[in-house]
């Protein structure tokens, strides 16, 4: 096992480098491109959802992210303090978004679940979102 441990502030400036930290960590197992791409769109997603959503990009706060690999799988918790999700189930479903009037496609939760072996998403209200995701890197 070898992970990293990571917190940054809540600015939208910090989704580029949180997909470089991403990269530059697993350079190690030397993933696929495909698995790489996927990955990062992952960490985009949901890092991105932390500052808009949870945080209302208020760049005092900070998004959390870890992320470790064993033999076999990447796992990858990306965590606010921030506003938390009333509904979980409905919040995952395609096309759902609380900012649609802001251009948002309500298309996140999708997306990462599709990219992912595992999504769990814990969310309480006013305490704030955790997101743990599983993916397979070693071939069969
Ligand atoms: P898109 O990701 O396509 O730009 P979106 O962010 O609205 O749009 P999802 O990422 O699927 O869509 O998220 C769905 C909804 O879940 C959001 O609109 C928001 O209400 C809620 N949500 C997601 N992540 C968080 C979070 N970290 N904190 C609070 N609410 C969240
Ligand atoms: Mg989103």
């Amino acid at each position: 096992m070898n992970q990293v441990n990571l917190s940054f502030s809540a600015s939208l400036d910090n989704v580029n480098f949180s997909r470089s930290v991403l990269v530059g960590f697993l350079i190690n197992i030397n993933p696929d491109i495909n698995f790489i791409n996927e990955l990062k769109t992952v960490v985009s997603e949901a890092v991105t959802n932390s500052i808009i959503h949870g945080y209302n990009e208020d760049s005092s706060m900070l998004v959390y992210m870890n992320i470790k690999y064993d033999l076999e799988y990447v796992y990858l918790e990306i965590i606010d303090y921030g506003i938390g999700i009333e509904d979980v189930f409905k919040a995952k479903e395609p096309l759902f978004s609380t900012k649609l009037e802001e251009e948002r496609a309500g298309l996140g939760f999708t997306i990462m679940e599709v990219f992912t072996d595992e999504m769990i998403v814990e969310s309480k209200v006013n305490e704030g979102t955790k997101l743990y995701f599983k993916k397979r890197y070693k071939e069969n």
